[in-house]
């Protein structure tokens, strides 16, 4: 298998040029095809995949091999052009389809792209199908139909209008209208801009639009984190602007900049939209192991609870349905309302923080600190499987007065703070989150991690 090539639970993502090929690419799309045809083959009689994607130039390349591909084995494919990755996660249910394909590297760099696969009900398949998908790949365990049972290709262009009146709808308008919100919005000249600048719009705001051009061609390097948008906060201060808004490429992921042009932390995007819907109901969140203890303090208040979930959206979508949960997410500014969809949604964000300012009429500086927050500190350390589960034990032993969560390596929860350490599914690394009430409690644990981690990787 080419290098760099990586075939995991989520999809297949790699280089372009190199290893991301149109006939590696056409075989998955017959594989994912195959795949579905059988898992739905009571289902549904004619089925239908939608795909949408980001704004890379390897965009449309990559989206006519995989057409090809389930077109070949009497797949048809509605094409949704340039959307965000929510948008296809709510199209394809609007669509009646049996699947999505969302083609993007997300905050990847531009060299890079990727395929990711969705079922029926707008959700990665969990990894006992993906293990089908992915063996149906690699056995070519497929069979192509004859020319007159190939697949249709259609297009659809009312992805935008159908995800904002999902959104406006869970919310009220005309109480963000009436405040007239200067905001500045970046969406890295991803698929995000068409859509944010709309609503936005659509919401009575002011909107400056920076890196708006959904040309794929990134204006800085794509992960929304303070480093990568610092034209985003310069913006907003010189604009007197009241928020500034930030998408990664493929429009799931946002993070906020202050009225006074501070980045506040992607870690704030749930927390304020939790603060928003528990200011209207009740009823559980769910949330990965590695998001902040905030949403649990916003929930408490409530006298709502936040269940904890293995990382990746996928599980966190999933607890969601399970609990009837009112609001999910993750750290890293994934917001997800199912009533829009089951995927993390920077429209759904922006939309709850807004409305969140409008009801309070605080600015996003106050919200934040009403909300408080906490000391993190992240690590990574290269470590294979057995290192990373070896480094966890002997902290078990260590620390053993802590409440364990091990659904997703360990996650150990003191009165002060917590420590989440797992392995990442697509490196050999361990990754470790220490978050606490301040930076002296924090200091133990660190200081305890780091001689087991020398211990155990000498
Ligand atoms: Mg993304």
């Amino acid at each position: 298998m080419a290098k760099n090539l990586i075939i995991s639970i989520s999809g297949m993502r790699g280089i372009i040029g190199e290893n991301l090929t149109p006939d590696i690419v056409a075989r998955y799309g017959c594989a994912f095809g195959a795949f579905l045809k059988e898992h739905y083959r009571e289902k549904y009689e004619k089925l239908k995949v939608c795909i949408g994607r980001d704004s890379r130039p390897s965009g449309p390349m990559l989206a006519s091999a995989i057409i090809s591909g389930l077109n070949s084995v009497g797949i048809d494919v509605i094409d949704l052009g340039i959307v965000t990755t929510p948008c296809v996660g709510i199209m394809l249910r609007n669509l009646s389809c049996a699947g999505g394909i969302v083609i993007t590297a997300s905050h990847n760099p531009i060299e890079y792209n990727g395929i990711k696969l969705l079922l029926d009900n707008g959700i990665a398949p969990p990894p006992e199908l993906s293990e089908k998908i992915k063996k149906r790949y690699y056995d070519n365990d497929f069979d192509l139909v004859d020319s007159i049972s190939c697949g249709k290709l259609s297009f659809n262009d009312q992805t935008d209008r159908v995800h904002i009146d999902k959104v406006i709808s869970i919310i009220n308008p005309h109480s963000i209208e009436e405040k007239r919100y200067k905001v500045v919005l970046d969406s890295v000249n991803g698929a995000g801009g068409r859509i944010g600048k709309t609503i936005l719009n659509e919401l009575g705001c002011e909107v400056i639009a920076i890196n708006n051009e959904m040309t794929g061609i990134f204006a800085h390097t794509p992960e929304p984190t303070k480093e990568n948008l610092v034209e985003l906060a310069e913006r907003v201060k010189e604009e007197q602007a009241m928020v500034g808004f930030a998408q990664d490429p493929d429009g799931d992921r946002l993070a906020i900049v202050d009225e006074n042009g501070f980045y506040i932390g992607e870690e704030y995007t749930l927390a304020l939209a939790a603060k928003y819907i528990f200011s209207k109901m009740q009823g559980p969140a769910a949330a990965n192991l590695s998001t902040s203890r905030m949403i649990d303090d916003i929930a408490a208040k409530n006298g709502s609870q936040v269940i904890r979930t293995p990382v990746g959206e996928a599980n966190v979508a999933d607890a969601m349905i399970k609990n009837n949960c009112v609001i999910g997410g993750e750290g890293n500014g994934g917001v997800i309302d199912l009533r829009v969809g089951p995927i993390r949604d920077s429209i759904v964000g922006m939309a709850m923080v807004l409305q969140l300012m409008a009801e309070t009429g605080k600015t996003i500086s106050q919200l934040v600190n009403e909300i408080g927050g906490y000391y993190v500190y992240k690590t990574k350390a290269p470590a294979d499987g057995d290192q990373a589960q070896a480094v966890i034990e002997k902290v078990k032993k260590q620390f053993p007065q802590a409440k364990l969560n091990t659904s997703d390596g360990c996650r150990l929860d003191f009165e002060d703070g917590w420590v989440h350490i797992r392995t990442s599914n697509t490196e050999p690394i361990m990754r470790i989150i220490v978050e606490t009430v301040d930076q002296q409690a924090a200091a133990k644990y660190i200081y305890a991690i780091s001689n087991i981690q020398q211990e155990v990787l000498a």
